[in-house]
């Protein structure tokens, strides 16, 4: 006699811990409205996560769009206590696919489809050029590398990550101002705030007095 095969109990635990990541098999969702730029977040390459999928917790090594979390700051913001999706019906694949029992199916998924900004913006969208630009100019990996040396005590390093929070702080003003784009799809566009995105920007930023001594040349 075969064992009763496992099945998902729908218990939440997985929605509690964050929205789906998008992949290919979700355009049609996205395509129809169903799920659209003010209900994402784009986690850009380099951001420091933790991976639910892979596990671990680390610089992405490519960039991922994610349903945002709802109001903890967590929990998929389709999630609704105790144990339901307001979404179910057109719940994205990750969460058709994720069985936390047997994550195998959705872990080859993430490698394999994962979807960035540059796969749901249309080529000739204007908003891709600008997303481009944004990610060249506040790239984080540059950003990383900026902010251990502001923390070993380079004065000219700390100047370069501050100008980037305003760089940013700016793109996030002026594309409502300037090009319409609603404020509540900002992190979808140009990702999480520079501050949120790498936390270490705020240590970089604490007064110089609190740094050790770099090492001497
Ligand atoms: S979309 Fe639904 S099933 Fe998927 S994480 Fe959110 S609440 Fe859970």
């Amino acid at each position: 006699m075969h064992a009763a095969k496992p099945v998902c109990r729908r218990c939440g635990v997985c929605c509690r811990r964050g929205g789906p990541s998008l992949g290919r098999g979700d355009l049609p969702l996205l395509a129809s409205g169903r799920l659209g730029p003010d209900g994402l977040v784009t986690l850009r390459r380099g951001e420091y996560v933790t991976d639910n999928v892979a596990g671990g917790v680390g610089p992405l090594a490519a960039e991922c769009v994610k349903v945002r979390p709802g109001p903890d700051g967590r929990a998929c913001r389709f999630f609704r206590e105790p144990d339901a999706c307001a979404v179910h019906a057109d719940r994205p694949l990750q969460c058709r696919l994720l069985f936390c029992e047997a994550p195998e199916a959705v872990r080859q998924s993430y490698a394999r489809d994962r979807l960035g900004r540059r796969d749901i913006l249309a080529p000739g969208d204007p908003l891709a050029a600008l997303c481009a630009q944004h990610e060249a100019e506040t790239d984080l990996t540059r950003l990383t590398a900026l902010c251990r040396r502001a923390l070993a005590g380079d004065g000219g390093a700390r100047e370069e990550v501050a100008r980037l929070i305003r760089l940013d702080a700016a793109w996030r003003q002026l594309l409502p101002e300037r090009a319409g784009v609603p404020p509540e799809t900002l992190p979808f566009y140009l990702g999480r705030p520079l501050p949120q995105a790498l936390p270490a920007c705020r240590a970089a930023l604490a007064p110089a007095a609190l740094y050790k001594p770099g090492p001497s040349a």
